[in-house]
């Protein structure tokens, strides 16, 4: 394609992403299409001759929208919001275009410099102090996986440069709650910790992690002759938003010298806002954390925020220095193919660059300032109808209810909220994740995607109240 017809129907193709978000609220939200509709609507082989893209979009339109459960949707409630504001869809599309990769400082130096930009941007926003430096990583899953291999080497005083984690004389425990993210559990596994050495710490309540089983369990090991490592607390854990008291946490993470990773992936946008810091109270102790942009904030998936205290021992577990991705300025910038895992990396500053410049702080403060306040609607909303419960607190955007008719308990009740939220997505009018909290169904409803409006949320109300109604 030369760069003629690329402005042709890149110009088609920014008209057809405009329509798209204009008026992706009247389709359905979930897709319902069956497990292999979509490949089998499809060539087994690629074409041997060129296609036009007018051919393309046609079957863009005809195969692959329909396949699609819509993200952006104004009634889009399920598992968290993945918001792509435009501003940074347009930063992503600048990043594709100039198709520069990070491997160095020099193989790209604004791709590095304005990632160290608009990390400190975030860093300000959210008001970490001037000790942390922030790197943009694809996921909070990379994130997370980066911050234990940083604990596993600091506790095994870089055994990477001996016998690895196999040279060990007493096995590495990590702690996590029973409501960590399964990432956090994946990353675990895959740094070598292996499963028989994460320990699960039971939750109050309120689905925080409680500070004190935790140091029973470190002391316990101790005593066994096993070696603490790394825990990881949650601001915002996926299934409730419950909040684990990072500051008890930490507290008891520097009496036994173990690393403390915050995994904030969902609720660390949250914190640009002043009324919401409490949340994470004691995360200057940590040793690092994530925070996902590309969740609630706005910047266009992926861009997930990893922050340090100690950079120096980062790069130190994550460096390798080949001979021909060295330079003269090495002692002077920041490479940052050091503070991850892959080496090349995309321009990803440019969506979140884009998205901070053409929204401001307070754009994105009076966003999630409404996100927060329709929430708290549903939520009185639900709280003042017999035969609705909110379980547990709604501290930000996500409630997690239960329909429960006088009569209905256990599996039956199960059957009743699986029943009901699966009428509500096949409906197309929204879009609900069941999960299980202590053991029996409920329903999320992720609140926070751009265009949903408290007309939504009424609607959406009165969708839920005619979908229990129906047994
Ligand atoms: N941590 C928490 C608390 C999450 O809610 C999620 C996503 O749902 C993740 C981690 C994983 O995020 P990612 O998809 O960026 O790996």
């Amino acid at each position: 394609m030369d760069a003629e017809e690329f402005r042709r129907i890149g110009h088609q193709l920014i008209d057809w992403i405009a329509d798209y978000r204009a008026s992706v609220g009247e389709l359905s939200v979930m897709s319902t299409v069956e497990p292999g509709s979509v490949r089998e609507q499809l060539p087994p082989a690629p074409p041997d001759t060129p296609e036009s893209f007018d051919a393309i979009m046609r079957d863009m339109e005809k195969i692959i929208v329909p396949g699609l459960s819509h993200w952006q949707h104004p009634n889009f409630y399920g598992y968290f919001p993945s918001n792509g504001e435009l501003s940074s869809v347009l930063g992503d599309y600048l990043s594709t275009g100039l198709g520069v990769l990070g491997l160095s400082w020099q193989s790209s130096p604004a791709l590095s410099e304005l990632e160290e930009v608009v990390t400190d941007w975030v860093r300000q926003m959210v008001a970490l102090s001037a000790a942390w430096s922030g790197v943009i990583q694809d996921t909070a899953s990379s994130s997370t996986l980066v911050a234990l291999l940083c604990a596993r080497e600091r506790t095994s005083n870089y055994s990477l440069a001996r016998g690895g984690l196999q040279g060990e004389a007493s096995p590495l425990i990590i702690y996590v709650s029973t409501h960590s993210h399964s990432s956090v559990d994946k990353a675990a596994l895959l740094a070598g910790f292996g499963r028989t050495n994460v320990r699960a710490i039971p939750t109050d309540e309120h689905y925080a992690m409680n500070p004190m089983m935790l140091e029973n369990a470190i002391q316990q090991d101790i005593e066994r002759g096993l070696t603490p490592c790394a825990v990881v607390a949650t601001t915002g854990t996926t299934t409730t938003t419950a909040l684990d008291p990072v500051a008890a946490i930490a507290e008891v993470a520097h009496r036994y010298n173990l690393w403390l990773h915050v995994d904030a992936a969902m609720a660390g946008s949250a914190m640009i806002l002043p009324e919401c810091r409490w949340m994470w109270e004691g995360v200057e102790g940590a040793d690092s954390l994530v925070l996902n942009a590309h969740k609630w904030l706005g910047a266009a998936f992926d861009c997930s925020l990893y922050y340090v205290r100690d950079p120096e021992h980062l790069v130190r577990v994550m460096s390798t220095n080949p001979s021909y991705l060295q330079s003269a300025v090495d002692d002077r910038v920041k490479n940052l193919r050091d503070w991850g895992i892959p080496l090349g990396r995309r321009f990803r500053a440019l969506k979140l660059w884009c998205l901070l410049r053409e929204q401001g702080v307070e754009g994105l403060q009076a966003r999630l300032r409404r996100d927060l306040a329709n929430a708290q609607w549903l939520t009185a909303q639900i709280q003042e109808t017999p035969g609705w419960r909110v379980l547990a607190p709604v501290a930000l955007q996500t409630l997690c209810v239960r329909h429960e008719p006088a009569g209905l308990e256990d599996e039956a009740l199960d059957r009743h909220t699986l029943a009901w939220a699966e009428r509500v997505n096949r409906s197309g009018a929204a879009y609900l994740t069941p999960a299980i909290l202590e053991g029996c169904w409920m329903v999320r409803i992720s609140i926070g995607a751009i265009p949903t409006e408290r007309t939504h949320l009424e609607a959406l109300w009165t969708l839920l109240q005619t979908s229990t109604e129906e047994r």
